[in-house]
């Protein structure tokens, strides 16, 4: 029984190992003893050791403990859950907000506490896993989308149907790399009156100098525009949030089984998303940076004549022929000292190399990148 299939895994070279450090997440960690750079974080500005976040969450930490003791809805919120709330709506420039606990428990709670069997979703083909199995869970009718394809959504959304439409789509799409094209898909759920659902959990400290993919596109959020996003990535934290009205926030505190049905996230952790988004509102240096970074990368990567496919962001695949191909170039680098992880199905379709780009590398970071892949 499950021998038989971890063996299958393995002969379909599908079995993973957790490689987990002995080091903070940042540019250099320590895996198996051995010291690496670190090209496999979300941790795109280089913050989830600032001194400013840290202190703010240790100074929480020693006043409110570790558990919250229950769900927001029970006794498990602080007044900085609220004020964290408030930030993201005033960030977000939306009325209202509501803190997950995970973006994977935002999407699969928020998706089907709004999306019922009145509605429609029409979501993209390579959305995010947590995005599918909100879907799942949801009563709504699905329907898929080629990837970014303007036409095929256009053709959906005209099609006949009395039920309400929802548009589902990653921002910045955490495999590839590239930007969901949302002027495009903004003006056709006007068109349409359709909602439009926008996951942000890379688009969140990066795009829009830090403020996300709607400020990027020059997109000013509206009552039928629902957006969720993360802390754990470029904010360095942890946990998730939604933005929008606050009929979408009211209602989905009282039917998101995620968050009515789990404990509130620690104060302390509420205390270091505040202090992140403090500091991203302060200073936009690292993001500069990391799109300096990222600039760098990407064309030196084309000059040795990687396929990059579609990278418009500080996620770069690098497209290899087959699962063998990923895992031997990774194991390369990981002999090099260059940490760089394949990704295999059911992650993505097409084996490939995911490289993640940071406000923390060094030129001499991406120097050895480089010099390895090229000896690779
Ligand atoms: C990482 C990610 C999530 C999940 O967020 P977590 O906070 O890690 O659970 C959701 N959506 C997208 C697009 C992501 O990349």
């Amino acid at each position: 029984m499950f021998p038989e299939k971890i063996k299958l895994l393995e002969s379909q070279k599908l079995l993973r190992k957790i490689k987990d450090k002995s080091s903070p997440q940042s540019r250099v960690i320590i895996i198996d003893n051995r010291e690496l750079i670190n090209f496999a974080s979300n941790d795109y500005l280089g913050i989830s050791s600032h001194p400013f976040i840290v202190s703010n969450a240790i100074k929480i930490l020693e006043i409110f403990g570790i558990g919250s003791g229950a769900s927001r809805l029970l006794a498990g919120g602080v007044v900085l859950h609220n004020e964290l709330e408030k930030k993201i709506a005033k960030f977000k420039n939306t009325p209202s907000a509501l803190i997950f606990n995970s973006g994977y428990s935002a999407n699969t709670g928020i998706i089907p506490a709004l999306f019922d069997k009145d509605f429609l979703i029409l979501s993209d083909e390579l959305n995010h896993a947590s995005i599918i199995d909100g879907c799942r869970l949801s009563k709504a009718e699905i329907k898929i989308y080629k990837h970014k394809d303007i036409e095929h959504l256009k053709k959906l959304l005209k099609t006949e149907n009395k039920k309400q439409k929802i548009v589902i789509t990653d921002s910045v799409f955490s495999m590839d790399g590239d930007i969901a094209p949302l002027s495009e898909i903004y003006n056709l759920c006007k068109k349409y009156s359709a909602f439009l659902y926008i996951d942000d959990a890379h688009g969140t400290g990066v795009l829009g100098n830090g403020k996300g993919a709607l400020s990027h596109f020059n997109i000013r959020p509206t009552s039928w525009i629902i957006q969720m996003g993360t802390f754990s990535k470029a904010l360095g934290s942890y946990g998730a949030f939604l933005a929008g009205s606050k009929d979408v926030v009211k209602l989905t505190l009282n039917t998101a089984r995620s968050f009515m049905f789990s404990t509130a996230l620690p104060a302390c952790i509420i205390a270091a998303s505040l202090a992140a988004i403090e500091l991203i509102e302060k200073d936009t240096s690292s993001i500069k940076k990391l799109w300096a970074n990222r600039e760098k990368v990407a064309s030196a990567l084309s000059d040795l004549g990687f396929d990059l496919m579609k990278s418009e962001t500080p996620i770069i695949p690098l497209k290899m022929k087959d699962i063998d191909a990923a895992i031997r170039l990774s194991d390369k680098l990981f002999k090099k000292g260059i940490y760089a992880p394949a990704i295999r199905p059911p992650t993505v379709k097409k084996p490939r190399l995911r490289i993640t780009v940071t406000a923390a590398h060094t030129d001499e970071d991406i120097e050895r990148l480089i010099d390895a892949l090229k000896t690779a």
